[in-house]
């Protein structure tokens, strides 16, 4: 988080003498209460100062950049992921193209009945297969795809920053977002229940930029 010049002498000066009035803080910068305002509003939102009546700003022991981790990790998976859009392993080359193309992904999950996650498939699995020169109208995606339990998965509960460290550390574009479904043969699978991407990353850094 990056501060104004006279936003770090309102910080280091509450730091050293806080808590203190917006009328000292003001006059010790010879300044006018009003024109600091947007000042302390920001240092107070940011979570960087603290304001209580009656007793005035205080510096809340943070740093900027704890402040913005904080933030960070208080977002869910749950709340940024999209919807998944899955194919059938047994779904021709040709068509998951169409797919991607029609629904504006560049993964598909693999799923089985019941929406089980079996595979992902990417652009370049699909491009490899093209250029392998196979016949991609009869060749299905079952044969092309990365097979569990070799997917990277995240969970609705997981936080964002963690899944984006997923994606960072496996070099991959997007996660499928599951949950555990036991089966009626007691057995256990995972149910896609979205997707996670380097979009919703990109749209939340923007959200977080905005000061929404
Ligand atoms: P692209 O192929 O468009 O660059 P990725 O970088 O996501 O997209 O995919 C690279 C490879 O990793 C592909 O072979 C793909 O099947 C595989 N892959 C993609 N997503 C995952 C995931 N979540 N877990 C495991 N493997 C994945």
């Amino acid at each position: 988080m990056k501060l104004t010049k006279r936003q770090e002498s309102i910080l280091e000066f509450v730091s050293n003498c806080g808590p203190v009035t917006g009328e000292r803080i003001a006059e010790m910068l010879s300044l006018t209460k009003a024109t600091i305002r947007p000042d302390l509003t920001v240092l107070t939102m940011a979570g960087l100062l603290e304001a209580r009546p009656r007793v005035g700003y205080f510096h809340s022991g943070k740093s900027p950049h704890r402040v913005v981790a904080e933030k960070l990790n208080g977002v869910l998976v749950d709340s940024v992921k999209s919807v998944p859009i899955v194919v059938n392993e047994n779904c021709f080359v040709y068509d998951a193209v169409v797919t991607m193309f029609i629904d504006d992904v560049g993964t598909l999950f693999v799923v089985k009945d019941g929406g089980l996650l079996e595979g992902v498939v990417s652009r370049k699995d699909l491009l490899k297969t093209t250029l392998a020169g196979h016949d991609i109208h009869k060749l299905p995606v079952g044969v092309v795809m990365t097979r569990m339990p070799n997917v990277v998965v995240t969970k609705p509960e997981e936080t964002v920053w963690l899944a984006a460290k997923k994606l960072i550390t496996h070099e991959v574009d997007a996660l499928p977002v599951v949950r555990k479904k036991t089966l009626p043969d007691g057995g256990e699978g995972l149910e896609v229940v979205g997707r996670f991407s380097k979009t919703n990353i990109t749209r939340l850094f923007v959200d977080l930029g905005s000061g929404y």
